[in-house]
């Protein structure tokens, strides 16, 4: 601990944001990262508790207070040696210091009475710097096993996954039905939130590691109802692959989109969020698209409360949608969580993201009945949809009567989440699923990570459903080591 009276002497500092007005016009990331002084004066904030919370609180159990003292101490040797205490525990800290929710900073022994260490702004610089300081760079293994490993899906798991192995001298290749490589990272968050040149600079490195990316391959099926991103222009059966090679990760995320199945869901402009949003970063990134499904001069409703639906409300007032409302179906919790109540563990309370701070209207418990159908000129088309009031009682969910309103909408935008992966690509593989639909295969001791296939494993969104990049992280390490122990009985890599 640096400084023994720092959480005293200084406040928590948010990172800032560029205004509203001005970065509506772009697609860049708009927050201003911490600088060198202010991220010293947060890592003086960290008590060093005896027992770290952030620690056990993050999913990747970053080693939280070491790199919070040396960059309190701030030579560029102790910023060096905090770039490789968090590369220790997380391979893509740049994600994580963008995109993470920070489940450390509600545990942090510091947010039981006073605001948290600001974990995630400093993990931000630190790896910001290290960048800038060409600190960050290829680790190829010393020797290899001359084993083969494929890798099916490159989201943040498949990407660990890849790169722990990779660095434990397997030969590995990761497949891809999509043009580029980063799974949702790449096609989900948007470039406001996360520029794609930083899972550019990470294929590169992996690259150099020996990592081979095959883009547009399928392996296995993906039926066109999914309505999943499919741009595959080659097909690789699961049997092809458990001939080729010695063991296969399955990372392929949780991609089946939760649907709402009443009258006129079928109208032209209603859409899954992941058919709005992946559009969007594949235009951003250059490519030409016949047919974009456009907000612009739109009354735009996003179903769905959470961070996808957020991201629909940000790129839709990006094109300049007329309006932006959000609904969800769950009531509005409260603003404050109680502290002594919930911490250390993730609170539910009302969370209004940067997204929201740029224009939209939030309705709390209500339900859709009806999608409204245009006449005339409109005919087919979505032009408004039928909602009620909704109460909750004993975790049981009632129409609240008399409470029924039309909303004028052009544009639906359907974000309620992710049921499981597509069934087909796990089918394919003949991998037993668990009551969720997920691939099933438990994290613990021997065996872990294993599905019920022979040399066959499974993580991340696939196995555990819809949740975070720095659980997609964790659980791509952790199977690299349960790959890793399979192939060579015992291994190296940090668990
Ligand atoms: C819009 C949106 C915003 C989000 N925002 C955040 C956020 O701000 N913070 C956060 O922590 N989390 C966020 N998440 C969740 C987070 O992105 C996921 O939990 C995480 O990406 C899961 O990683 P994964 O590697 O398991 O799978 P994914 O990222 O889903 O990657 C799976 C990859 O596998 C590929 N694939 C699938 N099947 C096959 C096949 N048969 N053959 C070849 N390739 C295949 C897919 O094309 C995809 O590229 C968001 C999710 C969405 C949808
Ligand atoms: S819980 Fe908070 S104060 Fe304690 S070591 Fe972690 S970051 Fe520092």
């Amino acid at each position: 601990m640096g400084k023994v009276t720092g959480f005293l002497e200084y406040e928590r500092l948010e990172e800032g944001y560029e205004p509203v007005q001005l970065r509506l016009k772009n697609w860049n990331e708009f927050v201003v990262a911490l600088n060198a002084e202010q991220a010293k004066q947060q890592g003086a904030r960290c008590m060093d508790c005896g027992t770290p919370f952030c620690n056990s609180g993050c999913p990747v159990n970053n080693i939280i207070p070491d790199f919070n003292d040396l960059v309190f101490r701030g030579t560029p040797a102790d910023w060096r040696e905090a770039i490789d205490v968090l590369h220790q525990t997380n391979n893509f800290p740049e994600f994580t210091g963008r995109v993470c929710p920070a489940p450390c900073e509600a545990a942090c022994t510091l947010n039981v009475n006073d605001y948290a260490v600001g974990i995630k702004s400093i993990e931000h610089a630190i790896i910001d710097r290290a960048w800038a300081e060409g600190w960050v760079k290829a680790e190829p293994a010393a020797m290899t096993t001359g084993k083969r490993v494929a890798v099916v899906g490159s989201g943040p798991a498949g990407l660990a996954a890849a790169q722990q192995l990779a660095r434990a001298g397997h030969a590995v290749t990761v497949f891809e039905k999509n043009g580029r490589i980063g799974g949702l990272l790449r096609y989900g968050i948007p470039d406001f939130k996360m520029e794609k040149s930083h899972i550019d600079r990470r294929v590169e490195q992996m690259r150099s590691e020996g990592v081979v990316f095959r883009t547009g391959v399928l392996v296995g099926e993906m039926p066109a109802s999914s309505k999943v991103t499919n741009d595959a222009k080659e097909i690789v059966s699961a049997e092809q692959l458990k001939a080729e090679f010695d063991a296969i990760v399955l990372t392929g995320g949780a991609e089946a989109s939760r649907d709402l199945p009443v009258p006129g869901r079928d109208l032209d402009g209603v859409h899954f969020a992941m058919e709005f949003l992946p559009q969007q970063n594949k235009v951003v990134a250059g490519d030409k698209l016949k047919g974009q499904i456009m907000a612009t001069g739109k009354h735009v409703i996003v179903i769905g409360g959470g961070d996808t639906g957020s991201d629909c409300v940000g790129t839709s007032n990006r094109h300049g949608a007329a309006s932006v409302t959000q609904f969800e179906l769950m009531p509005m919790p409260p603003e404050q969580e109680d502290k002594p109540l919930v911490w250390p563990y993730w609170p539910v309370k009302l969370r209004t993201s940067s997204s929201h701070e740029e224009g939209c209207e939030r309705t709390f418990a209500i339900a859709t009945k009806e999608f409204m159908a245009g006449t005339g000129k409109d005919k087919g088309r979505v032009v408004g949809l039928k909602t009620v009031q909704v109460q909750w009682v004993g975790g049981k969910m009632s129409e609240v009567a008399g409470t029924g309103k039309e909303w004028k909408a052009d544009l639906v935008l359907l974000a309620m989440g992710f049921v499981s992966p597509v069934p087909a690509v796990l089918e394919a593989f003949g991998v037993e699923k668990d009551g969720r639909g997920n691939a099933k295969a438990h994290t613990e001791a021997a065996g872990g990570y294993k599905t019920s296939v022979d040399k066959v494993f499974a993580a991340g969104d696939m196995r555990r459903g819809q949740s975070l990049v720095v659980w997609a992280i964790r659980e791509g390490r952790q199977a690299a080591r349960a790959v890793d122990e399979y192939l060579m009985g015992g291994s190296a890599l940090p668990r």
